[in-house]
């Protein structure tokens, strides 16, 4: 059976073409693989696919007895819940280090860039594989939607150069126009309160607490009605009680370079101290990572 080439839980744009983008580059090498996701691909993904002509790769959830190489996380939590019954072969990332470990010795490529994507862009180039043209086109989108459009503060000149490079091959001669369409795409709000928190969620055990972070990156906060912000705060409500500490939704305003935060926690003091709001402004000018202003001071919070 082909090794799994497999993104992270509630998918995202970079952890499903990193799939097909990093099988691209293990086939090249010879190695028999197949790209997977943990899900469907959400609306921006979807919009990424479609433009350039390509498949979304095949949904799994299980991967007792399979070879599997990671790519966009190395956590446990983000994995298959039967993950150590599988062959860690391999990783490819951009995020701190997490907890999975292997048996044997692996391959991982891990640098501190702004999207999986431009690390496999660097391999391909090393390994002199190549990369077609509908498939730059998607690393490139891969690489807009995780740096935000080169506006977020992970985004390192490694991006800037990679999107380049991937916009030549790809024959994109307007990249601007291209991120703002998949982020007009990204913004589509047609889906229940629930979806809308899980699209792009993620759990993390801080200290012993398990804080749950979602995040909606949309081109206006003006979208976001004041009957729909109810409906988000009390299903984060419900999500925080199924087992979390914390449930926090982060709204993203890309073009205004901020985020306005909602929260439901037993720790409601310390989370919004933590990220510089309070009960009554929620608004964080300039925060648009979850990854770098987000986590890292919850983290440093739930330490104590
Ligand atoms: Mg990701
Ligand atoms: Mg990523
Ligand atoms: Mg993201």
């Amino acid at each position: 059976m082909s090794a799994l080439v497999l993104g992270h839980k509630n998918p995202d744009t970079d952890s499903i073409v990193a799939a097909l983008s990093a099988a691209n580059l293990y086939r090249s090498r010879g190695l028999d693989v197949a790209a997977a996701a943990q899900g469907e691909p959400a609306p921006e993904t979807k919009f990424v696919l479609d433009h350039f002509g390509l498949k979304a790769p095949e949904v799994v959830h299980s991967v007792a007895g399979r070879d599997v190489y990671l790519v966009d996380y190395s956590d446990l939590g983000q994995a298959p819940d039967d993950f150590k019954e599988a062959t860690l072969k391999g990783i490819i990332d951009h995020h701190k280090l997490g907890d999975v470990t292997s048996d044997a010795p692996l391959e991982a490529y891990i640098k501190p860039y702004g999207c999986a994507n431009t690390v496999i862009y660097e391999l391909s180039e090393y390994y002199k594989a190549a990369i077609p043209a509908d498939l730059a086109g998607a690393m490139l989108c891969a690489i807009l939607s995780d740096t935000v459009l080169f506006k977020s503060p992970t985004c390192t000149e490694a991006d800037k150069k990679a999107a380049a490079a991937l916009a030549k091959i790809a024959g994109v001669k307007d990249v601007n126009a291209l991120g703002m369409d998949m982020f007009k795409a990204k913004s589509n709000l047609n889906a229940s309160p629930r979806d809308l928190i899980f699209r792009d969620f993620k759990d993390f055990d801080m200290s012993g607490h398990k804080v749950g972070i979602g995040q909606l990156e949309l081109i206006s906060l003006d979208m976001i009605t004041p009957e729909l912000k109810a409906s988000l705060q009390s299903e984060l409500a419900k999500v925080k009680s199924e087992g979390r500490d914390s449930a926090i939704l982060v709204l993203t305003d890309i073009m205004k370079e901020g985020s306005e935060v909602l929260t439901a926690s037993d720790h409601e003091d310390l989370v919004l101290k933590a990220l510089g709001a309070s009960a009554s402004s929620r608004w964080l000018d300039g925060v648009m990572s979850r990854k770098k202003q987000v986590v890292p001071p919850l983290e440093k919070a739930f330490r104590g």
